[in-house]
């Protein structure tokens, strides 16, 4: 069986446009994996207070307490730190 509806095909200016499109949804996906906003410093003394309030789970604590894949840079977990080890980069 033959089908004869035409397959309606992207115009050069549509391509262009989601072309554009993908390379800024690339650049954005790069740019929140590098810049990480949460920071843990050497002041950690591995108490897992952090760790505990964290709804997302994303706080490793070994020793120290490291921020895994998990965090979405939130912040929340900042003023929970007794030894003010979680920071913001200026
Ligand atoms: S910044 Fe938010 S998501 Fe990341 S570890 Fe702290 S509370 Fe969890
Ligand atoms: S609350 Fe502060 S000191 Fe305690 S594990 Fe977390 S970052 Fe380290």
């Amino acid at each position: 069986m033959h089908n004869n509806q035409e397959i309606p095909s992207r115009t050069g200016a549509e391509i262009w446009v989601d072309t554009v499109y993908q390379y800024i949804i690339i650049i954005l996906f790069t740019i929140e994996k590098l810049v990480e906003l949460m920071k843990i410093n050497d002041n950690c003394v591995g108490c897992g207070q952090c760790a505990s309030f964290c709804k997302k789970g994303a706080i490793e604590v070994r020793g120290r307490a490291r921020a895994t894949d998990a965090c979405v840079d939130c912040g929340m977990c900042i003023p929970y730190c007794p030894v003010k080890a979680i920071e913001v980069p200026a």
